[in-house]
């Protein structure tokens, strides 16, 4: 009988190991905990930097999964534990799962921008966040303001919940400045005469092509670049909203209204990073993510034997990272598994 791995997440770094595992022969579940597999790919219509569709990486995904893997959805892991040489599972369907290895790929959730209050999220209906927006582009519908007017003037804040001390999130998501720059060019494809300003602290464009897209925004679609922090945002009785910013580069505090706001939502850890911390006793830092057995040469290994990482559970990242950490874990718990 070949060996068994359960892969608790069927996001990105969950399909793509399984991918590798079933073609080296083991035998793969995967528990999701939502609905459907794919992970926040479901929600997202284009990617950075090339605004290619979202659905080619996921059919890509789905298509080089093996028909024989077990895809459990709508499951959570009600309890879990290590035995010697095999990790117990017992699901909310009841069901219970050995197996020899497990791979926790359980990914990030976004911040949940309720919890800058003085941002308006939810308070105020010209406040959206990224993931709303990208929503709105993903169903093809028109953006349009609450009133149901094109917009004339969007601000996109950057930064919201993370590099942020109030909020206790002190690291920076790196994918939220492209994403800010992608969704800024994306506008202004919809709306040529809108004006589009993006709020930053710095410019975190760090990648290949990444640097492009932050030109073509300037020069090709005049998007404005401001560096300052939001420090408040009012309704206006028109609906529309009106921010105070600090303007850092000037020294100088700005105010300035806009029709629609879009705040770009950093990553938390999944909320179910706690409980695997507990059931598998697994370290995680002071931002919550999983802690790899070593941060250089061993970021898909756990401190735990038979436990592996891959993707956003151990912090932000792209998705070619993600994709690239993924086989990484897969090639990692086949050794452990060819030694064990
Ligand atoms: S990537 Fe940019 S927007 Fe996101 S946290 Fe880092 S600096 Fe802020």
């Amino acid at each position: 009988m070949s060996k068994t791995v359960l892969i608790i997440g069927g996001g990105v770094a969950g399909l793509e190991a399984s991918g590798v595992l079933s073609k080296l022969g083991y035998t793969i579940t995967i528990v999701e905990a939502s609905d459907r597999i794919g992970g926040k790919l479901n929600r997202w219509a284009n990617l950075f930097p090339t605004q290619r569709p979202a659905e080619e990486v996921l059919n890509y995904l789905k298509f080089q999964l093996d028909p024989n893997t077990s895809i459990i959805t709508n499951t959570k892991i009600d309890d879990i534990s290590l035995g010697k040489t095999q990790v117990s599972a017992t699901l909310s369907n009841g069901n219970c799962i050995q197996a020899d290895a497990v791979l926790v790929s359980t990914g990030f959730e976004f911040f949940d921008a309720r919890k800058k209050e003085e941002y308006g999220y939810k308070i105020y209906e010209n406040v959206i966040t990224s993931v709303d927006l990208e929503q709105i582009f993903k169903d093809g519908k028109e953006l349009k303001t609450s009133q149901g007017k094109t917009p004339k003037r969007i601000g996109i804040i950057h930064c919201v919940g993370s590099r942020d001390e109030k909020v206790g999130n002190t690291y920076c998501s790196k994918v939220c400045c492209v994403t800010g720059v992608k969704q800024a060019i994306e506008i202004k494809e919809r709306i040529p005469s809108c004006e589009v300003f993006n709020f930053y602290m710095d410019l975190r464009m760090f990648d290949r092509h990444f640097e492009d897209i932050y030109k073509k925004a300037q020069v090709e679609h005049h998007v404005q670049f401001i560096r300052g922090r939001l420090s408040e945002a009012f309704e206006n009785p028109d609906g529309s909203v009106m921010i105070k910013v600090e303007d850092t580069l000037l020294g100088k505090p700005m105010k300035m209204n806009l029709d629609l706001v879009v705040l770009m939502v950093g990553f938390v850890p999944s909320s179910s990073s706690v409980f695997l911390k507990k059931g598998l006793q697994l370290e995680t830092g002071n931002d919550g993510f999983f802690t790899p057995a070593d941060e250089h040469y061993k970021t898909v290994c756990s401190n735990q034997k038979g436990v592996f990482f891959a993707g956003a559970c151990t912090g932000p990242k792209t998705i070619e990272n993600t994709i690239t950490e993924a086989r990484a874990a897969a090639l990692e718990i086949a050794t452990y598994l060819n030694q064990n």
